[in-house]
């Protein structure tokens, strides 16, 4: 079921083509039955464009769209002409009027364009229906006692189809900002916070915090001696123990390369710093294994209080801090 939640989000344009397919053999069908062969000829010629445009055009694109929107109006135009005015193709006209906006944002340039169309097409129709002309007085002497049926079944038609494209629309909508709104607050490469978002967090949150500031012991030469696919899957694997090893509510950053900020609200220093301790050792204890290597990383980490001070305060005494282990040794946690 998700699955096809996310194939018609994905291809909501696919899914409107066949939706005009399904109504136009409907009505092949139907008027085959009534034996009114120029709206079934109508009608086949509507579903060889849908078939064409559903599955020889590939992509479907807007432009597949806008050929869409002209046939609906060209069609709606000739079956009124042949059955009458008042079969309820006008429906069909108006409701695609919205659709275009969605369908295909990119023509935004003629969207006056394809109204003029949309609104001419609707008080021809309705023109016709007014004066109660038909090309085919004998099409339409047959129907004639089913037009209510028909403009009950073509509302259907396209209420259906503007609630379908407008409910995956809004659903592509939404999925597109939760993925921005990914994207805005973490680092992409290993899943962690970035700056902006600790920093706005901070400017957010009246919370008492201790931070730690950690960088990977001998990276480059990691680089070097591996290659930075192997690099980057070193990262990869300490952004996730620092993760996995941290509770709700504690944030970890990428603050830039291989230097990382853990944010421990409510913690004092000796809890970050005992904290860190068990993280580091968790990480240096165990060999990273991949393409056949066997690394081992270790860290170096300043720990600071955060209280009375602003964050970037904290963030430059916890890089003293880190630089103080490491040119003290390196693999050690550091602490006020
Ligand atoms: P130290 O123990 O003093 O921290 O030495 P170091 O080698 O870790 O520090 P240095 O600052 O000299 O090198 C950091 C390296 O991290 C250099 C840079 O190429 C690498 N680096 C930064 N970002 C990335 C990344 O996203 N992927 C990979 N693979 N490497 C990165
Ligand atoms: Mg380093
Ligand atoms: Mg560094």
């Amino acid at each position: 079921m998700s699955r096809l939640l996310e194939w018609a989000t994905k291809e909501k344009n696919k899914l409107f083509m066949l939706l005009c397919l399904a109504v136009h053999v409907f009505y092949v069908i139907v008027f085959a039955f009534f034996q009114c062969w120029i709206p079934c000829g109508i009608n086949l010629l509507s579903v060889s464009v849908y078939l064409w445009l559903s599955f020889f055009k590939r992509p479907i694109t807007e432009g597949s769209i806008i050929i869409a929107y002209f046939e609906i109006n060209i069609y709606s135009v000739s079956c009124s002409l042949f059955t009458g005015g008042e079969f309820g193709f006008l429906f069909f006209v108006v409701g695609t009027l919205s659709l275009i906006f969605y369908l295909a944002p990119s023509y935004r340039r003629f969207y006056w364009l394809f109204h003029i169309v949309g609104l001419f097409s609707s008080v021809f129709i309705v023109t016709l229906w007014w004066a109660r002309f038909t090309f085919h007085p004998e099409i339409y002497r047959k129907l004639q006692h089913y037009s209510f049926t028909f403009s009950i079944l073509n509302m259907f038609f396209i209420s259906l189809a503007i609630f379908i494209t407008s409910y995956f629309f809004m659903r592509n909508m939404r999925k597109t900002r939760e993925r921005l709104d990914y994207n805005v607050n973490h680092d992409l490469l290993t899943g962690l916070y970035n700056r902006r978002y600790v920093e706005e967090y901070i400017a957010s949150h009246d919370v008492n915090f201790a931070i730690g500031m950690l960088d990977i012991d001998d990276f480059k030469h990691i680089n070097d001696m591996y290659g930075h696919h192997l690099g980057d899957v070193v990262l990869k694997t300490v952004c996730d123990a620092f993760v996995k090893n941290m509770e709700e509510g504690q944030i970890a950053v990428r603050w830039g390369g291989e230097e990382f900020i853990l944010l421990f609200p409510d913690y004092t220093v000796p809890q970050t710093q005992d904290k860190i301790n068990e993280i580091c050792r968790i990480i240096s204890s165990s060999a990273i294994n991949e393409d056949g290597a066997k690394i081992y990383v270790t860290l170096t980490a300043g720990v600071c209080d955060g209280n009375n001070l602003n964050f970037e305060e904290a963030v430059r005494n916890a890089d003293n801090l880190l630089y103080y282990g490491k040119r003290h040794g390196k693999n050690q946690v550091v602490a006020t």
